[in-house]
């Protein structure tokens, strides 16, 4: 039987081996899908090790994706732009990297939510490696604007700087929280690490235009304090990034299996399990 992995460290609380093995189901895929911890200073090991097993592929999470980056022998060109790594495929001669997090990201949105994204005014919240995925996916959406603002204003004007080639008819800015201000959009998109501490970036009020969804790629039972404010501040629709989660990992199926399992039941069987506790 085929054998993958999401490989990661901490693993345990890794929800894809159940999202695989839902999509192995409905796809009618034998394949086997585990977690696999690796020490800190142990992935090449590890990867090396699940390979040599007759391993076919990995997920790859926190904090491993810029070394699968630099490991993997050819890379798809959103992994070249994002510069990390969430999926690798192994053949006999090649170790393909790909990322998936900005597609599962924008399928989320765009099928799962109903949001389209052309034509759209966008802030895009963060500049991490979060960010990094999700950029290009988002540019070939062509909303009319997209804005990245970070804590650290130079990390978004370099992103934005470094992605003006890829920008096409989309106008793409990076600047710091308060140079937001009296500025509206129709998706805000909160892809800092601050909800895992419970915590909001400074935004300034006022963001959301009439009809705005507020998504947060952390996710949870309830919602996030980011979801909550901004219902406080006016925003119409607020989501979770479980949708990208399920949507990343059908993403990854999909090349390692050349079929591409349905999310959408898939994640409202798994927002079932998460609210139930
Ligand atoms: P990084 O550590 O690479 O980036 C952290 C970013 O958050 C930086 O831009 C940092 O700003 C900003 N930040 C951290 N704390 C605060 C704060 N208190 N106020 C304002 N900004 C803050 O993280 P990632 O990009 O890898 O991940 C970001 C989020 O996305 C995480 O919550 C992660 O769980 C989620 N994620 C979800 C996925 C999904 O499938 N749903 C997939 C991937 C990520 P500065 O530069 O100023 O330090």
């Amino acid at each position: 039987m085929d054998r993958y992995a999401v490989i990661g460290n901490p693993i345990a609380h890794s929800k894809s081996p159940w999202i695989h093995a839902a999509f192995a189901r409905q796809t009618a895929q034998a394949m086997r899908y585990e977690a696999v911890l690796a020490p800190l200073d142990g992935f090449a090991d590890a990867l090396a090790r699940f390979r040599a097993e007759g391993g076919r592929g990995l997920n790859v999470t926190v904090p491993f994706k810029l070394e699968a980056f630099a490991l993997a022998t050819r890379c798809t060109a959103r992994a070249e732009a994002a510069g990390a790594v969430n999926t690798l495929a192994f053949t006999d001669d090649c170790i393909l990297g790909d990322n998936t997090d900005g597609a599962g990201l924008v399928r989320d949105l765009t099928v799962n939510l109903g949001c389209p994204l052309g034509g759209r005014r966008i802030l895009l919240v963060g500049a991490g490696g979060a960010t990094l995925g999700a950029l290009l996916p988002l540019l070939g959406q062509h909303p009319a604007v997209l804005t990245i603002a970070n804590r650290t204003s130079s990390k978004a004007a370099t992103l934005a700087q470094a992605f003006a080639p890829q920008a096409g008819d989309t106008r793409l800015g990076g600047c710091g929280f308060d140079a937001l201000a009296g500025q509206g959009f129709d998706l805000v998109i909160n892809a800092t690490s601050a909800s895992l501490a419970g915590e909001l970036p400074a935004l300034p009020p006022g963001l959301y235009a009439e009809g705005a969804l507020a998504y947060d790629m952390m996710y949870g039972r309830g919602r996030t304090v980011f979801m909550q404010a901004a219902l406080d501040d006016g925003a119409t629709r607020v989501a979770d990034g479980l949708g990208m989660l399920v949507e990343q990992a059908a993403e990854s199926f999909a090349l390692w299996r050349g079929v591409r399992p349905d999310g959408a039941p898939v994640l409202a069987e798994l927002r079932r399990l998460i609210e139930a506790g």
